[in-house]
C-alpha cells in the first residue's frame, strides 16, 4: 500500500472532507500532510476534529487567503520547486503507516512563479484520488479532470463526490471512464462527534476506496532476458549484428530525460535521433494526440481528407517562402525526399525534358536511406556497397563555383540539387554560411534548374529559424521535412512544392498524375500532433532556440583549447565538436566518447569523430551544463 494524495477537481471539492472521514476511519494507519497551505490551514481543522491522527506541518505555509505563489509574493517569499517540496515530505511516525497527503486548489494550479501543482504530484510517487463534489455539473468537471489529468500521465486510482448521493453522476462518470467512482456524504455535525459518526456509517464505502490503492505487483522486468530476447530476435538500425555493447532498455521518458529499466535517467542529447522537439511527452502535444484519437484512428488519404492535414497545411505552406503551392504528406525523411527527387524529375517531363535524369548533392550530405536519397548522398561508409544500384548523381564540394561549373558542362541534364541548409547532419554536423547557402540556390535557379532543400533534420528550428533557409532569404522549389514535424510524438514527414512546380501537374490528365502514395500518407493522428507543435513553435523560436544557442556558445568555448580538438560548431540548438582524428564515421574514438558521455548520465551517439548534441529544447540549464561536462570530459579523457 502506497501513500495517498488526494486531488481536487478544483477549490472546495471536498478534498478535506475527505480527509476527514478518511482519518476518522483509519486514524491508525495514515498521518495527514498538506505540503503546501494559504489563508486558514487545513491541517488545523484536521488537529482539531480528528483529534486521534498525527499531523505534520507543511513544507510553506502563508497566511493569506489566496493562491499560494500570490500568496508567497504578499510576504515577500517564494514557494520552493515541487522536487525541493517532495524532499520535505515527513516520516509518518510509526512504521506501518502511510501518508495522506492533500494538496490545494485543483492539480493545474500555480504552484510558484514557474510550475503548477502537477509536477509536484508527480514528484510524490504517491497513489492519487480524486475528489470532487457532487453538486450539479460533476460528471462533466470530473471527466475533464480524469483527461487532463492523464496528459500528464497522472491516474488517479478512484473518483470521490462529495455530496448527497448521485446515482446518476457515478453511472455516466463509469461509462465513459474506467475509473472506480464512490460517493460519500459530509458529515450532518462538524464537531469530532459527527465526523467519527459519518465516518463509522460509511466504512463500507472507505474501505472499498482503500481497496483501489492496493499497489497491484508488476511482475519486475527482467532486464536480462530483454536484452537477451532482443539479441536473438531484433536487427537494430545502424547497428552490427555483432555489436558487443548491448542495447539500452528504455521503459520511460519525460521532458529532456529517457528513463531506463535499470532505474538509471539519462538526458536524451541528440533528442532521440533528432525527432523530439519540444521535449519527451510534451503536454500540449500527448493532448492534441488523445483529442483526435478520441475521434479518427487512421483512414486512406486517396480521395478522402480530413480536417487535420487541412489545418496542418495551411500551417506548413504559410511558413513556405512562396504564395501557393502545395503539401504531399509522407512518414519519413527518406520519403520526403524521394517525393521531391521523383516529383523533380516526372515535373521535367511534363515541360518536355525527359532528358534531365541527372541530380547534384554535396560532399558530406545525407538524405536518406532509400534509393534515391542513397543516391543523392553517396556516402561512401553508409551507401559504398550499393553504388551499382544507384540513380545518376554528382556529388560536389560545398562550392557554388563548382556547382556553376557542372551545370555548365550538364546543360540541361540536371533535374535538380539538393542541399540540407545550413547544416549537413549525419555527415558530421558540417555547418556551412547562409551566404553559401544564398549562392548556392542563386547558381542553381540561374540555370534553371529546381532547388530542393532537405529540411528533414534543419526544420522546425533547430537552427534558430523555422527553416534554416529562411536564414539566407531564399526560396528552395522542394522542402522537406520530418523528425520534428509531429515533435518527434509520431512518425511524419512532407514535401513542400512550390508553385511553379505544381503548375506543371495541375491537370485533369491522368498521365500527368504523381503516382505515388503511402499506407499512412497524412496519418490523421500524426497531422493533429503537428499543428499543435507547430502553433507552439514561434513561442519556443523566441525563447527557447536563443537561449540553447546562447549556451552552447558559451559552455563549449573552453574546449577550443583541448588537444584533440580541431574545431567547434555552434547553430541554434545544435553544437559539435570535432576532433582531429582520423577514421571517419568508423573512427575507433566514437565508442569511447558515447561511453564516457552514458557514464555521466547523458545519451549521445557520435557521428565518428564529431560529438555533438542537439537536446529537446525543454531541457533545462542543469541538463545543459550536465551535457557540457559530459562533452568536455569525455573528449578531455581522450588525452
Ligand atoms: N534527410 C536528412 C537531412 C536527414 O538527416 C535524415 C535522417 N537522419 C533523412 C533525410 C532521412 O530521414 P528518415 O530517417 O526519417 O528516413
Amino acid at each position: 500500500m502506497s501513500d495517498l494524495v488526494i486531488l481536487g477537481t478544483d477549490t472546495a471539492a471536498g478534498k478535506t472532507t475527505f480527509a476527514l472521514l478518511w482519518l476518522a476511519a483509519f486514524a491508525d494507519r495514515y498521518e495527514y500532510w498538506k505540503p503546501v497551505e494559504s489563508g486558514d490551514p487545513d491541517s488545523a481543522r484536521v488537529t482539531r476534529l480528528v483529534p486521534s491522527a498525527v499531523v505534520h506541518s507543511a513544507a510553506c505555509r502563508f497566511a493569506h487567503p489566496v493562491a499560494p505563489p500570490l500568496a508567497a509574493r504578499l510576504e515577500n517569499a517564494v514557494v520552493p520547486s515541487a522536487a525541493a517540496i517532495a524532499a520535505a515530505r515527513p516520516r509518518p511516525q510509526k512504521p506501518n503507516r502511510q501518508l495522506l497527503i492533500e494538496t490545494f486548489g485543483s492539480p493545474f494550479s500555480p504552484l510558484n512563479e514557474c510550475q503548477l501543482q502537477l509536477p509536484l504530484i508527480q514528484a510524490l510517487e504517491a497513489a492519487p484520488v480524486l475528489i470532487g463534489s457532487s453538486a450539479l455539473g460533476a460528471i462533466g468537471r470530473t471527466l475533464q479532470a480524469l483527461v487532463s489529468l492523464s496528459t500528464w500521465g497522472i491516474k488517479p486510482r478512484a473518483v470521490v463526490l462529495i455530496g448527497p448521493g448521485e446515482d446518476y453522476a457515478l453511472a455516466e462518470i463509469r461509462k465513459h471512464h474506467e475509473v472506480p467512482v464512490f460517493s460519500l456524504r459530509p458529515p450532518h455535525c462538524w464537531d469530532v462527534a459527527g465526523i467519527r459518526q459519518a465516518a463509522r456509517e460509511q466504512q463500507t464505502i472507505i474501505e472499498e476506496i482503500r481497496g483501489c490503492l492496493v499497489d497491484v505487483p508488476q511482475p519486475a522486468l527482467n532486464v536480462t532476458k530483454v536484452v537477451e530476447r532482443d539479441r536473438e530476435l531484433i536487427w537494430h538500425p545502424y547497428t552490427s549484428l555483432g555489436e558487443a555493447d548491448p542495447p539500452l532498455v528504455c521503459v520511460g521518458a519525460q521532458d529532456e530525460f529517457l528513463f531506463l529499466a535499470d532505474g538509471r535517467r539519462l538526458i536524451d542529447g541528440i533528442s532521440s535521433w533528432w525527432t523530439i522537439l519540444f521535449g519527451h511527452r510534451h503536454p500540449p502535444l500527448l493532448a492534441a494526440l488523445q483529442a483526435a484519437a478520441g475521434q479518427l484512428d487512421h483512414v486512406l488519404f486517396a480521395g478522402v481528407t480530413h480536417p487535420w492535414a487541412v489545418e496542418l497545411a495551411e500551417l506548413l505552406l504559410a511558413s513556405a517562402p512562396w504564395q501557393g503551392g502545395r503539401v504531399f504528406f509522407s512518414d519519413n525523411g527518406s520519403t520526403a525526399v524521394e517525393v521531391a527527387l521523383k516529383m523533380a524529375y516526372q515535373y521535367w517531363c511534363h515541360l518536355g525534358e525527359p532528358r534531365r535524369t541527372r541530380f547534384i548533392g554535396f560532399a558530406g550530405g545525407y538524405h536518406g536511406d532509400t534509393f534515391g536519397a542513397m543516391a543523392v548522398s553517396r556516402d561512401p561508409v553508409f551507401f559504398g556497397r550499393f553504388e551499382p544500384l544507384l540513380l545518376q548523381a554528382d556529388i560536389l564540394p560545398l562550392d557554388p563555383p563548382w556547382l556553376d561549373d557542372m551545370l555548365n558542362r550538364h546543360r540541361d541534364e540536371v533535374a535538380a540539387v539538393i542541399l540540407e541548409p545550413l547544416v549537413q547532419g549525419a555527415g558530421g554536423m558540417r555547418m556551412h554560411s547562409p551566404e553559401v547557402l544564398r549562392r548556392i540556390v542563386e547558381v542553381t535557379h540561374d540555370h534553371g534548374v529546381l532547388f530542393i532543400a532537405d529540411e528533414v533534420m534543419t526544420g522546425g528550428g533547430r537552427t534558430g529559424t523555422l527553416w534554416a533557409h529562411q536564414a539566407a532569404a531564399v526560396a528552395p522549389d522542394l522542402i522537406c521535412a520530418g523528425k520534428t514535424l509531429a515533435g518527434g510524438l509520431l512518425p511524419l514527414a512532407a514535401t513542400l512544392v512550390a508553385p511553379q512546380v505544381v503548375a506543371a501537374f495541375d491537370t485533369a490528365e491522368k498521365s500527368r498524375t504523381f503516382f505515388h502514395g503511402h499506407s499512412f500518407t497524412a496519418h490523421p493522428l500524426a497531422c493533429a500532433v503537428a499543428a499543435a507543435c507547430w502553433q507552439l513553435l514561434p513561442a519556443a523560436l523566441a525563447t527557447q532556440v536563443p537561449r540553447l544557442e546562447a549556451f552552447w556558445k558559451d559552455a563549449l568555448d573552453p574546449l577550443r583549447q583541448l588537444r584533440r580538438v580541431k574545431e567547434v560548431r555552434v547553430r541554434g540548438t545544435i553544437a559539435a565538436v570535432e576532433l582531429d582524428v582520423g577514421g571517419g564515421y568508423l573512427a575507433d574514438v566514437a565508442g569511447p566518447l558515447r561511453r564516457c558521455c552514458l557514464a555521466a548520465g547523458v545519451l549521445l551517439r557520435p557521428l565518428g569523430p564529431v560529438l555533438y548534441a542537439m537536446p529537446p529544447l525543454c531541457t533545462s540549464q542543469e541538463s545543459l551544463a550536465q551535457i557540457a561536462r559530459a562533452m568536455t570530459r569525455a573528449v578531455a579523457d581522450l588525452g
